[in-house]
C-alpha cells in the first residue's frame, strides 16, 4: 500500500479497519480528563468492558453458593479451565490438552525447568538470550544453583555483535553447534522486551533437538501478538503472562504449554501438588502421586476463578476478532508507523532516532523501540505531557507497541505529528 502522510488518510485506513469495532471492547485510559493514546499493550494490555461483569459473575456465584461454585451453577469453576484452553491453543498454536492455564510466568518457568533442565556431569549447559529480561535471568542464575551447578560455568549468554542490537539467528545456531555435546537446554524468548526482536523459534528448535538439547520458550511479548505453531516447531515446553498482550489483568493468570509427548511419562520429575493429580480421581484423596495425563498434569495450587474470569473475557475477544484479522491489521498498523517515523526521521537535520527493532516483517511484532540519540529523557517527558503513553527503558530507549485490537492508524498519525512538533521544539 502506498502511504500518504496526513490525519486524513489516517481516517481512511481507520474506516476501511474491519477491527475497528474492537475499540469499544476497551476502556481507554483518561488521565486528569483528558484521554490517552495508549501505546503499551505490550506491558499491560488494556481492561475490556466485559471484564467486570464476568469478574462479577464469580463474585456472585461465590455470595450464592460458596464452595459448591466449584461444582454447581451455570459454568462450574471445575470446568473453567477446559474453556480457556481452547481459545489459548488456537492463540499459542498448541493442542487444547498442551496447555495449562496457572501461577504466573516465572513460578512456571521454574516448574519447567525442574522437568526439562535435566544436568549431569556431561550435558548440563544452557543456551539462553544475553541481557534477557531480569526475571528470567534471576530464573536461570537460581535455578542452576539449585541444581548444584555454577552458573557461571554453565549458562551460555548470546548476544548482539558489537556495534550491533539485535542477535543473529546465525550466531544462535552456531553456539548451538559449538556446545552441541554439552548442551541440556535452550531457553529462549519468543520477541525480546526491550528490543522488540522476534525469533525464528522453529529453526532454533530444530536445531537445539538435532543435539540432542530441550528447548523452551519464553512467550511473554509473543502469546497475543504475533502468530505461534509451537505444537508444528515440536518445540519441548513454553511459558507466557496472560496480561501483556493478552489483556487479562495486571498480575493475571499465566499459562504453560507442554508437548504431549511428555504427557504420560510420570518419570519426568516434577513438583506436584493436588491440582495437578488426574482428574477423575483427585477428590480420592490418595497417596502417590498420580499425574493428569495432559499439561495440566503440571498444575499445583487451586486457581482462582477469579484470575480466569479475568482471562477467558479477553481471550473471547481474540476469538472474535479471528486471528487473520488480527494479524492483517497489526502489519497494517505497523507499516503505517514505520512509514511514518522515517518520514519523520529522514527529515531532521542530524539522526535523532535509531531503531532497534529489526525492520523486517518477518523479525519484529507490534513494538517498535527507538534508541533516542539526543535528549531522549525530554522527547519522552514531553510525550507523556502531551498524553501519549509510550515507555522509557534505560539508558534511552522509548517503547512503543500500538495494537490491532485497540489502536487506531489515526492515534499512530497523531504520535508521531507530535514527536515531530517535540522535535522542531527541541531544535529550534
Ligand atoms: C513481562 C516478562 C516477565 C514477567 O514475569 P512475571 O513472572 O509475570 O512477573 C518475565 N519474562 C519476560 C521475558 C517478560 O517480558
Amino acid at each position: 500500500m502506498i502511504f500518504e502522510n496526513s490525519r486524513s488518510f489516517a481516517c481512511g485506513l481507520d474506516e476501511q479497519d474491519e477491527l475497528r469495532s474492537f475499540r469499544n471492547e476497551f476502556i481507554m485510559p483518561v488521565i486528569d480528563g483528558r484521554p490517552q493514546i495508549y501505546f503499551l499493550g505490550n506491558s499491560l494490555g488494556l481492561q475490556p468492558v466485559r471484564t467486570q461483569a464476568c469478574l462479577q459473575q464469580v463474585l456472585n456465584k461465590w455470595a450464592n453458593y460458596g464452595v459448591e461454585g466449584f461444582f454447581m451453577g451455570e459454568q462450574p469453576w471445575l470446568q473453567y479451565h477446559d474453556r480457556l484452553i481452547e481459545p489459548l491453543s488456537k492463540i499459542v498454536g498448541a493442542r487444547p490438552h498442551e496447555v495449562v492455564v496457572m501461577n504466573q510466568l516465572t513460578v512456571n518457568l521454574h516448574l519447567l525447568l525442574v522437568s526439562f533442565y535435566r544436568p549431569d556431569n556431561k550435558r548440563n549447559r544452557i543456551i539462553c538470550e544475553a541481557k534477557a529480561f531480569p526475571s528470567d535471568q534471576y530464573m536461570l542464575e537460581t535455578h542452576v544453583k539449585y541444581c548444584g551447578f555454577n552458573p557461571a560455568d554453565v549458562l551460555i549468554e548470546v548476544g548482539p555483535r558489537p556495534g550491533e542490537h539485535t542477535i543473529r539467528h546465525e550466531d544462535i545456531l552456531q553456539a548451538i553447534q559449538q556446545h552441541k555435546d554439552e548442551l541440556a537446554l535452550v531457553l529462549w524468548g519468543g520477541l525480546n522486551y526491550y528490543t522488540g526482536q522476534l525469533f525464528n523459534m522453529a529453526a532454533i528448535t530444530k536445531a537445539a533437538q538435532a543435539v540432542g538439547a530441550k528447548v523452551g520458550f519464553d512467550l511473554a511479548h509473543a502469546a497475543g501478538n504475533i502468530p505461534l505453531q509451537l505444537h508444528n516447531w515440536n518445540v519441548d515446553f513454553a511459558a507466557w503472562c496472560s496480561y501483556k498482550y493478552m489483556n487479562s489483568g495486571p498480575g493475571g493468570i499465566g499459562g504453560a504449554y507442554i508437548h504431549e509427548r511428555y504427557h504420560n511419562d510420570t518419570a519426568l520429575p516434577r513438583f506436584a501438588g493436588w491440582w495437578g493429580y488426574d482428574k477423575a480421581s483427585r477428590f480420592l484423596m490418595q497417596k502417590g502421586f498420580n499425574p493428569a495425563r495432559s499439561a495440566e498434569g503440571w498444575q499445583l495450587s487451586t486457581p482462582s476463578p477469579l484470575l480466569y474470569a479475568a482471562h477467558k473475557a479477553a481471550l473471547d475477544i481474540f476469538m472474535e476478532a479471528g486471528a487473520d484479522r488480527l494479524q492483517k491489521k497489526r502489519q497494517l498498523l505497523n507499516s503505517w508507523l514505520w512509514f511514518l517515523l522515517d518520514e519523520l526521521n529522514g527529515q531532521q537535520r542530524e539522526p535523532v532516532i535509531e531503531f532497534i527493532t529489526p525492520r523486517q516483517e518477518s523479525e519484529r511484532g507490534c513494538q517498535v523501540s527507538m534508541l533516542m540519540l539526543q535528549q531522549g529523557k525530554q522527547v519522552f517527558d514531553e510525550l507523556a505531557r502531551a498524553g501519549i503513553i509510550v515507555d522509557w527503558r534505560e539508558p534511552n530507549v522509548i517503547r512503543l507497541a500500538p495494537v490491532p485490537l485497540y489502536n487506531t492508524f489515526e492515534e499512530v498519525w497523531q504520535f508521531t505529528n507530535i514527536l515531530r512538533q517535540i522535535l522542531q521544539l527541541q531544535h529550534a
